[in-house]
Order: structure tokens, then C-alpha cells, then sequence
């Protein structure tokens, strides 16, 4: 599969014409929206799809309070986190996208912050030089936001507007953020947490998520959703 260099959209373009085109641009291949509006973040990279056993785990990690399955799905973020390794900086903070406070107290906890915890102590084995050091209080969520899969695809940014904010104070201009979080859907978030952390003196961020919905599933579960909302009017 071809996929954007920069957030990692498959792109509907077969291997042949992919290996031509980046060789003629010199570099990998953009997708539609990174093209017209590029993101914040350096590159965003996913351990799987989000399907199968993966989407089973992250439902019982996210609506079954079993935070302990954040610890299984470690390695797997781990690996994806490693692929960074040659361009990010020796030193990363980690900030897991934060849960609105109500939110969490509900939860019990942030999946999001369990798996870069998780992520962090495989990686203290596997690449022990690298300096990942979690804050996750770099980053505030100010505002409770609907679910993005419950919104269509132009109201997901709005959605986010005034969503997060960066702690200022606490951040070292020019330093390097990993971004966690479960899902990459359509990248909204992290485009919002990457531009409100940019703007706050960070130098670069780069996002790491555990699964990845593919545009034509999101396609799918909009259309599925909107067919559910019309059954109940
Ligand atoms: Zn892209």
C-alpha cells in the first residue's frame, strides 16, 4: 500500500506510478489534504488499522474501564514509535491527547496516557539511548468535544476549535513533542493539539497512534451513523 508521507492516508495509486512520482519529486508522495493544508506535525505514524482484535482491545481499554490492556498494546505502539527514531530529536517529551476532566474522572483514567506509559518502557529496552520523557500536563482539553465519529467530516475541525491548550510556561522553545493517542481517524485532533503546541513555543511533533481508521471506513461509519440518527427521527 501507498501511503502519505506525512500522516499516513493510503493513497489510491498503484506501486508502479508511486516509485515514479517519488522519484521525480524526490521525496514520498501527499496526500489530497496534507498537500492543500499541511499539518502542524512532522509526520504521523499508526501500529495497525483500527479492525478486528485491535478495534475488540481498544473498546475494552476505552468504554470497559480495562485499563489494564493499555500494557498488552505497548509493544505495538512501541514499534511504531520506533520508526521515528531516526528523525525525531534524541530527547522527546510525550504528551498524551488529553480527556476533558469530567471525562476521565469517569473513566478512571486517560487510555491515551496507559499506552505511552506502556510504549515508554518497551522503549526503555529496545532503544535505550532515546530520552522519552512523558508530561502529558503540557497539554489541557478546556472544552468537552462530541465524539468526532458522530460528526461529519467539516464539522470535526470546528468541533476542535478551542478544544486544547498548550501550558506555555512549562514548555522549552524548540523542543520536540511525541503526540499519543488510541485512534487517528481523520487527523483532526492531532492537527489541532500539533498547531495549539507549535504556537506555544514546540518545535516539532510528532504523533504516534495506536490504530488508524482508513478514509473509506470513516466513509463507512458516517454513512452507518447518519443512517442510525435517521432512524430515530
Ligand atoms: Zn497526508
Amino acid at each position: 500500500m501507498t501511503m502519505c508521507r506525512i500522516c499516513g492516508e493510503a493513497l489510491d495509486i498503484d506501486m508502479e506510478s508511486a516509485r515514479l512520482a517519488g522519484s521525480m519529486l524526490g521525496e514520498g508522495l501527499l496526500c489530497d489534504e496534507c498537500r492543500n493544508d499541511p499539518p502542524k506535525f512532522e509526520r504521523a505514524v499508526s501500529s495497525a488499522v483500527y479492525q478486528d482484535e485491535l478495534r475488540e482491545m481498544i473498546h475494552l481499554l476505552k468504554y470497559e474501564r480495562l485499563g489494564g490492556v493499555a500494557d498488552a498494546l505497548g509493544d505495538l505502539l512501541a514499534a511504531s514509535i520506533l520508526s521515528l527514531q531516526d528523525e525525531a530529536a534524541r530527547e522527546l517529551i510525550v504528551v498524551a491527547v488529553p480527556l476533558f476532566p469530567a471525562r476521565q474522572r469517569q473513566r478512571g483514567y486517560n487510555q491515551s496516557a496507559l499506552l505511552a506509559t506502556a510504549a515508554i518502557s518497551r522503549l526503555r529496552e529496545s532503544a535505550p539511548a532515546w530520552r522519552l520523557r512523558p508530561q502529558h500536563s503540557l497539554l489541557e482539553r478546556c472544552r468537552d468535544t462530541a465524539s468526532q465519529f458522530e460528526l461529519s467530516a467539516h464539522r470535526r475541525k470546528r468541533n476542535l476549535q478551542g478544544a486544547f491548550r498548550a501550558n506555555a510556561e512549562a514548555i522549552t522553545p524548540g523542543c520536540e513533542v511525541l503526540l499519543i493517542d488510541d485512534i487517528f481517524t481523520t487527523g483532526a485532533t492531532a492537527r489541532e493539539c500539533a498547531r495549539v503546541l507549535r504556537r506555544a513555543g514546540v518545535g516539532k511533533v510528532w504523533v504516534a497512534t495506536l490504530a488508524r481508521a482508513q478514509t473509506p471506513q470513516v466513509a463507512l461509519w458516517e454513512e452507518s451513523r447518519r443512517n442510525a440518527v435517521q432512524g430515530f427521527t
